[in-house]
């Protein structure tokens, strides 16, 4: 059985997300980084059944980290993190390292390592689900910014990504969608699949409601950077992005 999953927005346009395990009714966290808001949704999650066990953490910026220390005071769950980004992150309670399994009751997640955004920058795939919890590095239509790694390293790491079955749920960071579909608008201008995910990006949006998680078809259809068939395209559309407004 697969894994429930809830966006919590936080913030101004970041994801946490809440995790049950339905077997074991064991919670988890993705990138707690304001405190009031996740710990409603881990409350409500609470009153229902089950215990938050884990904080996972993608990658060691303050939008994916803050109110991780305080939710593990309150809670006593155990922070999970990358060993490669020890000292930027809080204390981590687990560090992992690629291909290692974290179990949420009975649901393992494979940790993938996907550099780029940042350097010690992970993800986490429930293959049972499937879903990945990908941090700063896959978004709906777009990717994240290189602020430590080359082009080839999230290039890589996208490809990573990329390769996970179609039906996987992708669960980012951000809600950057809309955003990100303009460019892909502008970058993939004879694409019919992306102007009618644009469209229905926008109705999304009008409602109020997140545009995640998408599944990884959809993205692989829709997403120029993963539609990227080089490393030299994918890093001209990388820079374009970066100078897109
Ligand atoms: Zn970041």
């Amino acid at each position: 059985m697969g894994l429930e999953i809830r966006p919590v927005p936080i913030l101004s346009d970041n994801y946490a997300w809440l995790l049950r395990d339905p077997a074991s009714q064991a919670l988890a966290i993705v990138d707690p980084a304001e405190l009031a808001p996740v710990l409603a949704a881990i409350e409500q999650a609470e009153a229902i059944g089950g215990r938050l066990s884990l904080i996972l953490l993608t990658h060691h910026h303050a939008d994916h980290i803050d109110a991780a220390e305080a939710v593990r005071e309150r809670t006593g769950a155990a922070i999970v993190g990358a060993g490669a980004d020890l000292g930027r992150l809080p204390r981590l309670d687990r560090a992992v390292a690629e291909g290692d399994a974290v179990a949420l009751g009975d649901s393992i997640a494979q940790v993938i390592e996907t550099p780029g955004h940042t350097r010690g920058h992970i993800s986490y795939f429930f293959a049972a689900t499937p879903a990945v919890f990908c941090g700063d590095t896959l978004f709906s239509l777009g990717c994240g910014r290189l602020l430590e790694g080359s082009p080839a390293e999230m290039f890589e790491s996208m490809r990573r990504l990329a390769s996970l079955p179609p039906e996987t749920l992708v669960c980012c960071g951000h809600e950057y969608t809309e955003a990100n579909a303009r460019f892909a608008v502008a970058a993939l201008s004879s694409n019919p699949a992306i102007a009618e995910r644009a469209a229905e990006v926008a109705a999304l949006r009008r409602a109020g409601k997140p545009t995640v998680p998408v599944r990884l078809e959809l993205e692989q259809e829709t997403n120029p950077f993963l539609l990227a068939p080089d490393l030299s395209e994918f890093t001209r559309l990388r820079s374009w992005k970066d100078r897109f407004r």
